[in-house]
């Protein structure tokens, strides 16, 4: 079987460029392993772990009326069943609706692992009904979209189902008020998931080796977060702090600490390693091909998301930090773009990166340390949440909105967040700083009111030394 763009992967990079592909009137095949598109995000990313934290939050709010507005509720009663059997719908309803947008668009969808035999064939593995005789496709270009895995160093790797990686943690097991679980890593799948489980009534930990959690997010940021999560996992954040070994006992895994924060060992119900993904690039045949593989196991790519070879093009995981879905979704589009023979290539100024938990953090283009690192120099100008009438109203002041200008051009270059619905204010942001704003457009843009999203034009107030509702006078 031959195609004329074979797309190797359907995440939403592989899916995106596919369907724009198809779009634009090419032939399309897209190869996947499993049977249902999404990809990991879809599947076991993404959107299942909203479903699970839209829960968590829900379950936070009662908890937060309880106090001071007067109102009771009971303790919350867990169906864990349903509530799974709620997500997994979730993630069927979304899939059944690509297969659909597939079909439509008539992109033909083959279930199989696809293998590189050359710059132009894939061999198709599996035994599905979808794989064509003979079991080949060759091509005239191919997008490689084929993501990451969770990385799980040999240390963790002991074979025990009490030790979980994100796709286990969401499967949830039981959990009950006396559920141990420790997270190992600070990052944002680490930090969500512990949320969700911390809200369902387990006990979480959660170890991280460097000084901070989320250590690619500013300081000031991660503040008022950290303080929550030192509430909701009772104090059990530690940091510094290296995890030796574990060891399956039986009824609970024993960890050894190894930190001036935590030394020693104790026992966990469950561990969910979260300490990184790694692109999914191995046993894929890229040694036929003239594709590199750089040290840390990416493709190499240029900014059309061409690899080394000029039949293949990258996307998404595989091709570089930051592993997000959204930026899979563009350099997909990109790539179709560049194949479709358009002057296109991936050149953004601003990738938001969203935290999704209790506040969100949200940040968008430069953040202060980056610019720190890069020589730019920034000022920053910040409007605390504590100001502002409608994070009054929802009792949620610990919030933060935070502009970098340019002082040379007032350009807005970046801008960081953190609060409730961060995570949905961000846009504007990137919308900003992708078209050059200045400062003053931000501050001369009606926000409506009352809103959390004033904190945004409020923020650039602070620049000029004129936010109404704080007396800050510009030095
Ligand atoms: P993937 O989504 O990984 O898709 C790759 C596909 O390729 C898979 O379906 C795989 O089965 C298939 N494949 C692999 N090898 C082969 C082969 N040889 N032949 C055929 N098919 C193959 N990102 C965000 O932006 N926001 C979030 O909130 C967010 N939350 C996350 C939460 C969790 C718990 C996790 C694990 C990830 C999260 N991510 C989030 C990251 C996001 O899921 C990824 O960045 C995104 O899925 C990458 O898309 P992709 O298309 O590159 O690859």
């Amino acid at each position: 079987m031959h195609t004329q763009l074979a797309v190797l992967g359907g995440g939403p990079g592989g899916y995106a460029a596919a369907f724009l592909a198809a779009d634009e009137g090419m032939e399309v095949t897209l190869v996947e392993l499993e049977d249902k598109l999404g990809g990991t995000c879809l599947l076991r990313g993404c959107i299942p772990s909203k479903a699970l934290l839209h829960v968590a939050r829900v379950i936070a709010e009662a908890e937060e009326l309880r106090g001071d507005w007067g109102i009771e509720f009971g303790q919350p009663q867990i169906d864990r069943e349903k509530l799974l059997e709620r997500k997994n719908r979730v993630i069927t309803e979304l899939s059944g609706g690509l297969a659909q947008l597939a079909k439509k668009r008539k992109v033909r969808v083959i279930t199989a692992r696809g293998v590189f035999e050359n710059s132009t064939t894939l061999r198709l593995e599996g035994d599905h009904d979808s794989i064509p005789e003979g079991g080949k496709l060759t091509f005239d270009h191919c997008i490689l979209a084929t993501g990451s895995v969770p990385a799980m160093p040999p240390a963790f790797n002991i074979g025990s189902d009490r030790v979980l990686d994100s796709t286990g943690a969401l499967n949830l097991p039981s959990i009950s008020p006396e559920t141990k679980l420790l997270v190992i890593g600070g990052g944002y799948i680490g930090l969500e998931l512990g949320s969700v489980y911390a809200q369902l009534g387990a006990q979480v930990s959660v170890v991280e080796l460097l000084e901070g959690l989320l250590m690619g997010a500013d300081r000031d940021l991660v503040r008022p977060l950290h303080r929550r999560l030192e509430k909701l996992f009772d104090k059990r954040i530690f940091l510094n702090t290296k995890v030796g070994s574990l060891t399956d006992q039986g009824d609970g895994v024993q960890v050894v600490f190894e930190g001036p924060n935590k030394f020693g060992t104790e026992k966990y119900d469950y561990v969910l390693v979260s300490v990184g993904r790694r692109p999914n690039t191995r046993n894929l045949g890229l040694e036929n091909t003239q594709v590199e593989v750089d040290d840390r196991g990416f493709v190499v790519c240029d900014k059309k998301q061409r690899t080394g070879d000029p039949h293949i093009f990258a996307i998404g995981d595989i091709a570089g930090d930051p592993m997000l879905a959204h930026k899979a979704t563009h350099e997909g589009r990109i790539a179709a773009e560049v194949i479709l023979g358009r002057p296109a290539e991936f050149d953004k100024r601003a990738i938001p990166a969203v935290v999704f938990t209790d506040p969100e953090i949200a940040w968008a283009g430069y953040t202060e340390d980056e610019a720190r690192k890069a020589g730019v120099t920034v000022e920053v100008v910040a409007y605390p949440w504590a100001a502002s009438g409608r994070a009054r109203a929802l009792g949620r002041v610990e919030g933060l909105t935070k502009w970098l200008v340019d002082p040379d051009t007032s350009r807005v270059i970046g801008c960081g967040m953190v609060g409730p619905g961060a995570g949905e204010l961000i846009s504007e942001a990137v919308l900003a700083i992708e078209m050059g704003c200045e400062v003053r457009d931000i501050t001369e843009t009606i926000h409506p009111h009352p809103t959390l999203s004033e904190t945004v034009m409020n923020a650039a107030e602070v620049y000029f030394g004129t936010a109404t509702e704080i007396y800050k006078p510009k030095s």
